[in-house]
């Protein structure tokens, strides 16, 4: 969940809040936030993204666990039940 500080701006209809109530990114069917780009994976808004994905080390550990994560069998029960 990419929780949105005071300081961000990021296009209302890419945000939502979650049920604990935070202003977060939204979220796709496929799991993936509604700002990335699947096809380039990249990120859409790169230039204003949010100040966590600023903070987080592309292709550091937490990165490439969240990406393996992803690509393992949990991310193809995922899309299968949300097909
Ligand atoms: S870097 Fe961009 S695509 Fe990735 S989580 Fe942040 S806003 Fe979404």
């Amino acid at each position: 969940m990419v929780v949105l500080q005071p300081e961000d701006r990021i296009p209302l209809h890419l945000t939502t809040h979650s049920p604990e109530g935070l202003h977060v990114m939204k979220r796709g069917e496929d799991g993936w936030c509604v700002a990335l780009n699947s096809v380039r994976m990249n990120c859409g808004i790169y230039e204003t993204r949010p100040t966590v994905c600023r903070r987080f080390v592309m292709n550091g550990p937490y990165c490439k666990a969240i990406r393996t994560e992803y690509s393992g069998p949990a991310a193809s029960a995922r899309h299968e039940s949300a097909a």
